[in-house]
């Protein structure tokens, strides 16, 4: 049995909850390798990690003092560090380079990137992870890849990523980035430590991923809105997809593909809450006499509706009606049709500035 674990930011944003995790890693030892998201909020005012270093890069880029900024992302790993009672192990080093890289962002071409710096909550909680687990650090931007129009390189990350795994019984990876094509750490969008988890257990082989979060998995609904839903026990890979892109936002909507391929589950559970069995998230569907699993929803759209006496026996019409929003590359979400009526729901931003030209 071989599990792969992914923690999110709240599940390692102070060395508390930090225990917690470790404690939830060795109390099951198929749980051999790990994904550590950036320190997320410690209180609901708190800034997670990865949003002080994307606002240190703007103080820097603008040739501002960043000194500050800096020593409070260290206070953040070192409070951790303190906490957790790690021996002989420090991050200044770390610190030291990643402050000659923002010095450097004001040079006229710098090699210092936007993503290099978001990157940076994961790869060094990814090295305190490590240091405390005594598990193996890999860095990600040696396993996971990027093409050069920016997306995944599935075919080279999964084989130099399981190449690496298969040599090292426990590792931890940090979450979110990779190498870009052009030799440079590239992010995934945020939230995307899910991603990299799945990589990791689709590159291993791996039973299950489970990923750590602060909720016991799904809901029916959206417990801001509807009062006390119930849980989500079991969900399809292809229910997920839609609740997740229609606004319920547990997991990073393209979490799903690495490991659907090959029939992983992923398990939701929650870190603040380790005995409860949360979402299984698979190919099977639950056996229940629900007919609806869960219900979400979004917000802004704009509804262009067109009216005309039999149109539905009018061949060609939609195709028609379609091409005029591929010549203006907007994307549309719904297509609900009448007898003689057809609606194009379309998100308002996709709109922006182009709804004249439609
Ligand atoms: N730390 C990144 C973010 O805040 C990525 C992640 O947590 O998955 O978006």
């Amino acid at each position: 049995m071989k599990k792969v674990v992914k923690f999110g930011g709240s599940s390692l944003a102070s060395a508390e909850q930090f225990k917690k995790v470790g404690a939830i890693i060795t109390s099951d030892e198929s749980r051999v390798y790990v994904v550590p998201s950036a320190p997320g909020k410690r209180f609901s005012d708190d800034t997670k990690v990865t949003d002080m270093l994307l606002h240190v890069y703007e103080t820097a880029k603008a040739g501002n003092d960043f000194t500050e900024e800096v020593k409070a992302i260290k206070a953040r790993y070192d409070e951790i560090i303190t906490g957790l009672e790690i021996k002989d192990f420090s991050l200044d080093k770390d610190f030291e380079e990643i402050t000659k890289q923002l010095e450097d962002l004001t040079n006229p071409d710098p090699m210092c990137t936007l993503d290099y710096v978001a990157s940076r909550g994961e790869f060094l909680n990814g090295k305190i992870m490590a240091a405390y687990l005594g598990f193996e650090f890999i860095d990600a931007a040696e396993v996971i890849f990027f093409n050069a129009e920016g997306n995944l390189n599935s075919y080279k990350t999964e084989k130099v990523l399981g190449e690496r795994l298969a040599k090292t019984q426990h590792a931890v990876v940090p979450g979110f980035y990779g190498l870009g094509k052009d030799g440079k750490v590239k992010t995934f969008s945020r939230g995307g430590s899910d991603v990299t988890g799945s990589l990791v257990a689709k590159a291993v082989g791996a039973d299950i991923y489970e990923n750590w979060t602060d909720v016991s998995g799904f809901l029916m609904a959206d417990p801001r809105i509807v009062e006390n839903p119930k849980p989500i026990e079991r969900i399809t890979y292809k229910e997920l997809r839609e609740l997740s892109y229609m606004g319920a936002s547990v997991l990073h909507e393209d979490a799903v593909f690495p490991v659907r391929e090959v029939n992983i589950p992923i398990n939701i559970r929650n870190t603040n809450e380790p005995d409860n069995p949360g979402t299984i998230i698979s190919d099977t569907p639950a056996v229940t006499n629900n007919i609806i699993t869960g219900v979400a929803g979004r917000k802004d759209f704009v509804v262009v509706a067109l009216y005309k006496n039999m149109m539905n026996s009018e061949i060609g019409f939609v195709k028609r009606l379609l091409t005029i929003l591929e010549n203006n590359e907007i994307s549309f979400e719904h297509l609900p049709s009448g007898i003689d009526t057809v609606c194009v729901v379309i998100s308002q931003k996709q709109l922006e500035g182009k709804l004249q030209d439609l």
